[in-house]
């Protein structure tokens, strides 16, 4: 299944302009995000092209480890290679209800494997499942330990902060934190420091410069409604936990900074775009595909591959790299 149906469609004049360049671009063209009123897709500019690998999963079973080399194999293989990666979160299984061992077994292997396979510059994003004891019962956690909760995720990772932003090719990239701690599990929430943050951050952006922002739940997301059977009782009922609760608050914010241009996530193994008030919202499937054991719905294990252009347009793919379930 691939990410890039219904993109922007060119006409007769840009198809003959692109001549061939549409060739060597491929599918690309076909999922031009933000088209609209952007010169043809031929004279743009690209700025940077990155791989977007989300929902990474990784595990002892089922040669998980064995199956994140062969996609790292596979992005740094590309003929058009790219520059950066840019991880969309749940690196390891599962760490909100696991015990130390077991946590420390799966961030040990997403390690040696990352540094043993990637070569390429690689900026991280946390997901739920990298947050460690949420779920106290299961993980045995008391909520003391100096790695409770993200701190063992941002110690494996080199993050500083759970969400962050930098500058890179022209364009300003934004890591938000979806993880919204409630009782022993989460929703998908900024909490109102991040939030101030966000808004503070975007303000410091020349409107001239384009955002990308990279989370771990979507914010927006039409796969969500798939995700399950939300609509057994008769009304779609999309949970909290797996569409950001606070898209109204987010949208409104990305209203009013229209060089927001594109949002990337994870977290529902499946693919889909969504193209709302000037922004594109990409859900870029699972390395892990259906935690490892195949695809999960319409989804084989794959990644993204995200060209980013001058003009704020940007192209987005979902590879799959033909990775086969193993026991
Ligand atoms: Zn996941």
């Amino acid at each position: 299944m691939t990410g890039n149906a219904g993109g922007g469609s060119l006409t007769r004049r840009e198809v003959v302009k692109a001549g061939s360049a549409t060739a060597a671009l491929g599918l690309g063209l076909l999922s031009a995000a933000g088209s609209e009123g952007s010169p043809a897709v031929a004279d743009r500019k690209r700025v940077v092209r990155l791989a977007h690998l989300t929902d990474i999963h990784v595990q002892p079973e089922r040669r998980a480890g064995e199956g994140l080399a062969a996609c790292l194999r596979h992005v740094q293989s590309q003929g058009d290679r790219p520059e950066l990666v840019l991880t969309g979160g749940d690196m390891i299984m599962d760490s909100l209800g696991a015990d130390e061992a077991r946590v420390r077994v799966q961030w040990e292997l997403f390690a040696k494997v990352m540094k043993a396979e990637n070569s390429l510059p690689i900026e991280h994003c946390i997901g739920n499942h990298d947050v460690w004891g949420l779920n106290r019962k299961d993980s045995r956690t008391t909520g003391s330990e100096a790695r409770y909760g993200k701190k063992w995720a941002m110690e494996v990772l080199g993050l500083s902060r759970p969400y962050r932003s930098f500058d890179r090719a022209g364009w300003h990239f934004i890591v938000l934190d979806s993880t919204f701690p409630v009782d022993q599990g989460y929703t998908a929430k900024l909490d109102d420091e991040q939030f101030a943050w966000l808004k503070g951050d975007l303000a410091k952006v020349k409107p001239d410069v384009p955002v990308l922002v990279l989370s771990h739940i979507p914010i927006l997301s039409v796969a969500a409604f798939m995700d399950g059977e939300n609509e057994k009782t008769g009304d779609w009922q999309v949970p909290g936990a797996w569409m950001h609760i606070d898209a109204r608050k987010i949208k409104d914010l990305f209203v009013k900074h229209p060089n927001v241009k594109v949002c990337l996530s994870g977290h529902l193994h499946l693919v889909d775009r969504v193209d709302y008030l000037g922004v594109t919202y990409f859900c870029n499937g699972a390395v892990g595909g259906g935690w490892w054991k195949g695809g999960y719905q319409e989804c084989e294990p794959g990644y993204a591959l995200v060209d980013l252009y001058a003009d704020g347009t940007c192209s987005c793919r979902y590879v799959t790299y033909g990775w086969k379930a193993q026991e």
